[in-house]
């Protein structure tokens, strides 16, 4: 069937024009003997772990995390085709395998991005299990997506505390939701439509236990280069202690306008 005359001309299905840029780096910190955040930072996907278990068990778990996400066939070179329900299912194939390789004595968690398309419309799917975090900068506003799987967070939401006595309480590092330890292994997911001009910040607690989010909304804005930004964000967490591993990456996206009218 012809389209009549003067219909607009349909948008193209798949490729929105999405166009992303990104930038990453992990350190080992000041006070750790090992690095035991593990990252990916491969178009579609961009995510976190941070290891805990102490005898590089932290360390392989979080491995097995990420590769696991490396590993789903939807996403399989540039692939767009993940949704919520495929990713938890590798979530819980990774928890078995951390389990299985470790004695259950470690667990990772997990925050970030994989980026998907629907109908021809792109969006960040966020997921997040345990307290890294997956913050998003839009029009000069940052905002954090993920909601911390923690002691400090469950706090803070029943009223007891503020977020400041947060990110300065004696048990802000316990987990509450972790892949490869405990009963709960259940990720969050948020689906947000992909916006012209999105930077996405996906860390471990190792920056954000450093720095406060006016610090990391000052450095985002300040620097074009996800590259550039990512080395200011990591440079500045150790110079304020570096008290822990720190992992960050940073992703830019432009979205094409469609097709001009005429
Ligand atoms: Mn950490």
């Amino acid at each position: 069937m012809n389209p009549e005359p003067d219909a607009p001309i349909p948008a193209p299905q798949g490729k929105q024009g999405l166009r992303l840029r990104c930038g990453y780096g992990t350190d080992r910190g000041l006070r750790r003997e090992t690095n035991e955040d593990s990252f990916i930072a491969a178009d579609p996907v961009f995510a976190v772990a941070d290891g805990m278990g102490g005898h590089e068990a932290g360390e392989v778990a979080s491995g097995i995390c990420v590769r696991t996400l490396a590993g789903i066939p939807q996403l399989a070179g540039g692939g767009r085709d993940a949704t919520a329900g495929v990713v938890q299912q590798y979530l819980y194939a990774a928890d078995e395998g951390i389990r299985e390789a470790t004695g259950s004595l470690a667990g990772t968690t997990l925050s970030g991005v994989v980026v998907v398309e629907q109908l021809g419309v792109a969006y960040w799917l966020v997921l997040n299990i345990g307290d890294s975090r997956t913050y998003r900068l839009s029009h000069g506003t940052l905002s954090q997506v993920s909601v911390d799987h923690s002691e400090v967070q469950e706090l803070v939401d029943a009223g007891q505390i503020t977020r400041a006595q947060a990110a300065v309480h004696p048990r802000r590092h316990v987990v509450t939701r972790a892949l490869g330890s405990g009963d709960e292994t259940e990720a969050d997911f948020w689906l947000l439509p992909i916006e012209d001009g999105d930077r996405m910040l996906v860390c471990s607690d190792g920056l954000n236990g450093e720095l406060d989010d006016d610090r990391i909304a000052r450095i985002l804005t300040s620097e074009a280069d996800p590259q550039q930004a990512v080395d200011e964000l990591i440079q500045a967490a150790l110079r304020s202690g570096g008290r822990d591993n720190v992992t960050a990456i940073v992703v830019d996206a432009g979205l094409d306008a469609g097709p001009a009218a005429g």
